[in-house]
């Protein structure tokens, strides 16, 4: 009689159920128990895989995508990853339309999981034809077959947390959650989890994360697009220039806004002091859970989930390259006998 093989059938089916993992370090002087969801875990390195499953899936589910079809979209590297991962493993064409503020590792990346790739200006206002918005629904226009996963206004990207990250973060804390705090940039991550765990306990406080040059958090609190907000900045992944319609800003009690600087510092602190080699924005989190600290948001009860969203493997020529530390001014206002005794 054959004996049982224990494997996985393809990558996709890894896609969720990442670890939590406790927060120690960084965290030692804040009241409070801090968790971080670890999204590079999934097979794509980053919580995109969650979507780009739930979206492609659903499509077919609807008929909507045939067998030989293309997938196109916008990103900023991670979803054009995981979409192209996806494609790869279900018979699909990945077509991908990235800003030009990606780092050139994630456009290579891109295109080592076989997707077509366009490198569109960042600098440009969502409505010009150049922007990456245009192009890719240019791009959709024109071939024939084609399906436009439009991350930023698909309810499928928040339900796809809400059907994944929610239960997953409640079954993993076992209920105690009290704080979750997360990134937006399309806002379906931090929308989805925290629909599915106010369900669960309205008494959850969500806490969004933004970036200065981006409108978010104004938006949140006036309901008002105010472009006087808008600004270049060199995180990828958070804030945006538009509102996404993939935000669910009810759901949301509180934004803070972080800057670049202070979140690469961030970033590569948790490298340093937690071993946890992770992403641009993972440092953003634990920026703002700083910020959020400062206002005094947590006490020794809090239970605070941080969605940490990709691998910091995505950024060895950005935050993890000190040259580009040093390109940014980012080293100008340290002192540097404290970069050199954690070793920068
Ligand atoms: N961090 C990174 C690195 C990302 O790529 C994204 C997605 N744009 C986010 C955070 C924010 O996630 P969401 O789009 O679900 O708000």
């Amino acid at each position: 009689m054959k004996k049982e093989i224990k494997a996985y059938n393809n990558v996709l089916e890894l896609v969720g159920n990442t670890p939590l993992i406790k927060l120690s370090k960084l965290t030692e002087e804040i009241p409070g128990n801090f968790y971080a969801k670890v999204e590079a875990f999934n097979p794509g390195h980053s919580s995109k895989d969650r979507i780009a499953l739930h979206i492609i899936e659903e499509a077919e589910r609807q008929g909507i995508l045939k067998p030989g079809d293309t997938i196109v979209e916008t990103t900023s590297g991670n979803t054009g990853f995981s979409l192209a991962m996806v494609s790869i493993i279900k018979g699909y064409d990945c077509i991908l339309a990235v800003s030009s503020k990606s780092s050139p590792d994630k456009i290579d990346m891109l295109k080592s999981m076989g997707a077509k790739v366009y490198v569109c200006p960042a600098h440009v206002s969502a409505d010009d034809e150049r922007s990456y918005y245009n192009v890719a629904k240019r791009l959709h226009e024109e071939t024939k077959g084609s399906v436009y996963i439009n991350q930023y206004f698909n309810d499928l990207n928040i339900e796809a947390h809400y059907k994944t990250t929610g239960p997953e973060i409640w079954d993993q804390t076992n209920g105690q959650i009290t704080h979750i705090i997360a990134c937006t940039g399309t806002g379906g991550t931090l929308s989805g989890t925290a629909k599915f765990l106010k369900e669960q306990n309205p008494n959850i406080k969500v806490l969004g994360v933004d970036a200065y040059g981006s409108v978010l958090k104004k938006y949140h609190e006036t309901r008002e697009f105010d472009k006087e907000e808008i600004y270049p900045y060199r995180i990828e992944g958070i804030g945006k220039n538009l509102i996404p319609t993939a935000i669910d800003f009810d759901v949301i009690d509180k934004y803070t806004k972080v800057t670049d600087e202070d979140s690469a510092h961030m970033t590569r602190q948790i490298a340093k002091t937690e071993g946890l080699f992770v992403g641009y924005t993972s440092g953003a989190v634990m920026q703002a859970i700083k910020q959020f600290a400062e206002e005094g948001e947590f006490d020794e009860n809090s239970i605070v989930v941080a969605i940490f969203p990709d691998h910091g493997s995505r950024y060895m020529s950005k935050v993890f390259n000190d040259q580009w530390m040093r390109d940014q001014g980012f080293f100008d206002s340290v002192n540097l006998e404290e970069v050199q005794k954690i070793e920068y």
